[in-house]
């Protein structure tokens, strides 16, 4: 028979056991997370899973959905009906130009006002019209993407209990417990990242390198013509512009990857070079002071001063340095649409194509042209109502500064 104390030294013992398989058993988000990207790897690790095709002798057309701001005042009936009509924008632009390809260009929720646990929800609807439509995509972030949530000063009672107005039934697609009743704490870019890549085969966006988080959403996808995969048609580089959680900035870390990684994929500058982010950078403060704009720069809004990133860390040397840098394309600022010539390049607003967000000036999309043999960047705005506008060709060798 055993006495007390060998049955406590037992009952410790296996204690003690527990709690060790309890902490080898526990997986942290990290973990969550690099398992998700092992499963997802066959997308981020090989330079064809990140290669885009086109037919020999057509073009390929790429839609930029800017500033969708999806998620806003879900507790009225304002906010969910701005998402219907932005669902809307989106698929009349997809109906009529039939693009190969859309880049989510930032802000695609608007996160300082989602109270829910997981804003993929929202992330969710913002990129469906595409994903029905069997067209591939890719997205960066934008500065509201992963802003902490803001208390509305409304919800403040007079009693000074403020009633909370949380969307019910809020789960996130893929997630048995959901993301029901309110949550506060935001969700992460690698957390939205995370989920987009888990619920869509036809994303083809990427974490980016590990060394440049918090800074996500920095890659390079590669287009190339269907009968010859090694003839690059053109590279286009996704970069993060910060905001939200960290500083509206592109690090030196982020410049010195792209410097590495265009020297290495493009040695000579042979292969034209497209270039997506969000916030402006402050070159854009130079072609387009506000209510005035170099005679050379077309597009059909002015009305808004340029919000640049808080500083330059060299990004823009490194661009004006490769003569294959064509363009690059920002959204940010809702009331302004141009594309400008700078140095060697052109610099472009997209549109804003969302009825979230501040600003009510007309929907749309910039839609990009890129035609191969010779290389050619065209570029327009299409509206919500079907009216085109402000065509460009921004691999003309006219462009001066
Ligand atoms: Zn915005």
């Amino acid at each position: 028979m055993m006495s007390p104390f060998h049955i406590s030294a037992i009952a410790l013992i296996s204690l003690i056991l527990r709690l060790i398989l309890t902490v080898h058993s526990y997986n942290s988000p990290l973990d969550e997370l690099s398992k998700i990207r092992r499963r997802i790897s066959h997308r981020t690790s090989t330079p064809e899973d990140s290669t885009l095709h086109v037919q020999p002798g057509s073009s390929f057309k790429v839609a930029l959905f800017a500033d969708l701001h999806f998620g806003e005042d879900a507790w009225t009936e304002w906010g969910p009906r701005q998402d219907v009509n932005s669902i809307k924008v989106m698929s009349t632009v997809l109906d009529e130009e039939q693009p190969d390809f859309v880049v989510y260009l930032g802000d695609v929720v608007t996160a300082n006002n989602i109270p829910i646990q997981n804003s993929s929800l929202y992330w969710d609807q913002a990129i469906s019209p595409t994903r029905d439509r069997g067209i591939p995509w890719a997205s960066v972030f934008g500065n509201h993407d992963d802003m902490p949530f803001e208390w509305p000063m409304e919800w403040f009672s007079s009693t000074g209990i403020p009633p909370l107005h949380c969307p019910v039934n809020a789960s996130c697609p893929g997630e048995s417990e959901g993301g029901k009743g309110c949550s506060f704490k935001g969700t992460t870019r690698l957390e939205l990242m995370m989920n987009e890549l888990k619920m869509n085969n036809l994303s083809y966006s990427k974490f980016g390198p590990k060394d440049l988080w918090p800074s996500v959403s920095n890659y390079v996808l590669k287009l190339s013509s269907t009968d010859d995969p090694e003839s690059v048609v053109a590279y286009m580089y996704f970069l993060d512009s910060g905001g939200g959680s960290y500083p509206e900035v592109i690090s030196n870390a982020q410049a010195e990857w792209f410097n590495r990684t265009s020297q290495e994929i493009n040695p000579n500058s042979r292969v034209p070079e497209i270039i997506f982010w969000h916030i402006p950078n402050q070159a854009y403060k130079t072609v387009a002071p506000r209510f005035y704009a170099h005679r050379n720069c077309i597009g059909s809004m002015f009305v808004e001063k340029v919000s640049a990133q808080e500083a330059e860390t060299g990004m823009m040397k490194l661009l004006e340095g490769r003569s294959s840098v064509k363009a690059v394309f920002v959204g940010h600022n809702h009331g302004l649409d141009w594309c400008c010539p700078y140095k060697n390049m052109w610099l472009c607003y997209a549109r804003h194509s969302g009825y979230g967000g501040y600003g009510n000036w007309p929907r749309g999309a910039r839609i990009l042209e890129i035609t191969q043999q010779p290389f050619s960047l065209k570029s327009w705005i299409r509206m919500e109502d079907g009216y085109v506008h402000s065509e460009v060709l921004l691999s003309s060798s006219t462009r001066k500064e």
